[in-house]
């Protein structure tokens, strides 16, 4: 029987959203979590109506609504109504400039105010808002826009001469590229306009477009960590599920204070580093700066951050950094954390417990999603290296493909299938750009394939076992990367690992292990021989790896997820396949 950790807040800070599972499951349903939103029935929902004017009718207007830090620690607040006038002046500028609704924004830009504004402007023009990662290099973003037929462009000005300058002419449909100014009195590049001063000349009075539900509203480009990313649509029904779940699973509450650490260029950063916290009226926080661990921890003490969605990725460099940083500070109004991107380990969970006094909960989902579809529950009991239950509203099961081209649904427990989603929920996604194809072949018999395999048990925990992609076959048996990456994890030496099936002429294929040591540790003969018997001795030699490399770093996608699918290209001299999200090209 898994270790079970039930962490609620302290008595009377605040009343869990969620505390019974069960009843919630039974009592939510998707029209009535609809209407309390929009009201009546045939009211038109828009996603910045829901994160802007809701909040101000409900009095929240002079509640600070983000506040961003900067290298300098200095903190620049946005209260909700001056989001709304910000936002109601980007959408005059794009009427101005005629890129009318349906037209395609995208910004370039860091996590900076800007992008809130254009964010929460385009979506209240009515127009489809595309944010791309600053760290794209000119031929990663060259696709990008052309494939997501942008027409209008905000970036800064160094980011604008390095990085579209010299990819400008071979995109037509980019029309108008606006420039927010780093430092005044420069000339701007040529072709491009003034983001602020075209701002200061618009009004702040715009009426919110009459968006439908089946409007499109973002288009998210995925982490590319199977393969070529894809272009996803999401609708402005999305904001339904994305305040749902920002309740439910987030649990979060007006005037709390939020973090979410994902950059805005990934799904996680719009859903929940933007749109559904705002719903909810919170203050978000928002760190200008990359991961440092002393910076992260002062930012929890010093905000005051109630509840902190992070990845496992930047928990595990917490870990290799040393429990005692954390202890250097105190988080008496940290309440809530959760986690999302990649497997969590149980080593994580736990450490959570260790250095917050609290474990991290789990969600699952995937930009195709637009929500959270699996989670820990911040009242409910966590199982470490559980994903947690299928969110109230999502019916999520276990499926095999038949050889006949059908779905098997499974029945009983503890088998492994591919996890498998009821469409009929309001997040997803509504396509795959310029790929319709691939769109059809995602659902199979009326359910939504996601791709990822994983166990399920008697309550209804899902537990991960790894993408279709990246399981391997060893003698007859499915040897799962996360249950060997995660026992790997619980030697005292490893900080990150990755594992791969590497060609075997008798098993068909073994398992090798990349492993990315601590401070502290030396690679070498004798600890590989030590990892090699810890694993033996707690999985058995079929499951343990056959091969340990240590490696200095792993290779992550700038979203922080491991690429196995590089590791292995590498190792069998295969192509190497779509790297533009590659942590550390440019
Ligand atoms: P691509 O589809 O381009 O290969 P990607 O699938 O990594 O990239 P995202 O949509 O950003 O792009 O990530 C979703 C995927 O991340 C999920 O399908 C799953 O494999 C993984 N993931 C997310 N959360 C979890 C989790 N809690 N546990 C295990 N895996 C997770
Ligand atoms: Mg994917």
């Amino acid at each position: 029987m898994a270790e079970r950790i039930l962490h609620k807040s302290p008595s009377g800070s605040v009343l869990h959203h969620l505390t019974d599972y069960a009843a919630a499951r039974r009592e939510f349903n998707w029209p009535a979590a609809r209407r309390a939103l929009v009201g009546g029935e045939d009211s038109r929902l828009n996603m910045a109506r829901e994160a802007l004017d809701r909040q101000i009718e409900c009095g929240r207007g002079s509640q600070v609504a983000a506040r961003f830090i900067d290298r300098d620690w200095n903190r620049a607040e946005v209260t909700y109504t001056e989001l709304k006038g910000r936002a109601g002046r980007f959408a005059n500028v794009l009427a101005s400039l005629g890129a009318g609704r349906g037209a395609t924004v995208a910004t370039l830009l860091g996590r900076v105010p800007e992008l809130f504004t254009v964010g929460l402007g385009t979506l209240e023009a009515g127009n489809v808002f595309c944010s791309l990662f600053s760290a794209f290099g000119p031929e990663p973003l060259r696709t990008r826009l052309e494939l997501g037929h942008v027409r209008v462009l905000v970036t800064t000005e160094s980011l604008y001469r390095r990085k579209v300058a010299p990819i400008r002419n071979t995109l037509p449909e980019l029309r108008h590229v606006l420039i927010v100014r780093e430092s005044s009195g420069s000339d701007l590049p040529q072709d491009t306009a003034d983001f602020a001063e075209l701002m200061s000349g618009a009004s702040q009075e715009h009426e919110t477009a009459p968006t439908r539900d089946t409007d499109i509203a973002l288009l998210h480009f995925t982490s590319g960590t199977t393969g070529r990313p894809k272009g996803v649509t999401l609708n402005h029904a999305a904001v339904i599920a994305q305040h749902a779940t920002s309740r439910l699973v987030l649990d979060l509450h007006p005037a709390e204070v939020f973090w979410c650490t994902a950059d805005p260029g990934w799904v996680t950063g719009i859903a929940y580093g933007l749109i559904g916290p705002l719903t909810c009226g919170v203050t978000l926080v928002v760190d200008r700066e990359e991961f440092d661990p002393r910076r992260w921890y002062r930012i929890l003490e010093e905000e005051r951050v109630n509840v902190w969605y992070t990845a496992p990725t930047a928990i595990r460099m917490l870990i290799k950094a040393g429990t005692a940083l954390a202890r250097e500070r105190t988080f008496p109004h940290l309440r809530h954390l959760a986690s999302v991107g990649e497997p969590l380990n149980a080593e994580a969970v736990l450490w959570g417990v260790e250095a917050f006094g609290m474990p991290f909960h789990d969600t699952w989902w995937q930009t195709e999603t637009g929500a959270i579809m699996i989670a820990n529950f911040a009242a409910c009991e966590v199982l470490p290296g559980s994903m947690g239950r299928a969110v109230p509203g999502i019916e999520a099961q276990l499926a095999r493909r038949t050889a006949r081209g059908g779905l098997e649904i499974l029945e009983s427990f503890d088998e492994t299938g591919e996890i498998a989603l009821k469409p009929g929920w309001p997040s997803m996604f509504s396509g795959y750009l310029e790929d319709p194809e691939r769109y059809q072949a995602s659902f199979v018999d009326g359910w939504y394939l996601a791709g990822d395999l994983a166990r399920r048990d008697a309550e209804g925990y899902f537990w991960f076992i790894g993408r279709a992609d990246d399981v391997i076959k060893s003698a007859g048996h499915l040897i799962s990367p996360f249950e060997v990456e995660s026992t790997l994890m619980t030697h005292p030496a490893v900080a990150q690992v990755a594992v791969i099936g590497i060609p075997d002429p008798i098993a068909g294929q073994a398992v090798k292990a990349f492993i990315e040591l601590k401070d502290g540790f030396e690679p070498g003969e004798a600890l590989n021989r030590q990892i090699m018997g810890h694993a033996r001795r707690l999985l058995g030699a079929v499951v343990a790896p056959r091969e340990i490399a240590f490696k200095e770093t792993l290779p992550r996608t700038r979203s922080g997820k491991l690429m196995r699918r590089l590791l292995r290209a590498r190792e069998l001299g295969l192509p190497e396949g779509d790297l533009s999200t590659l942590e550390g090209r440019e």
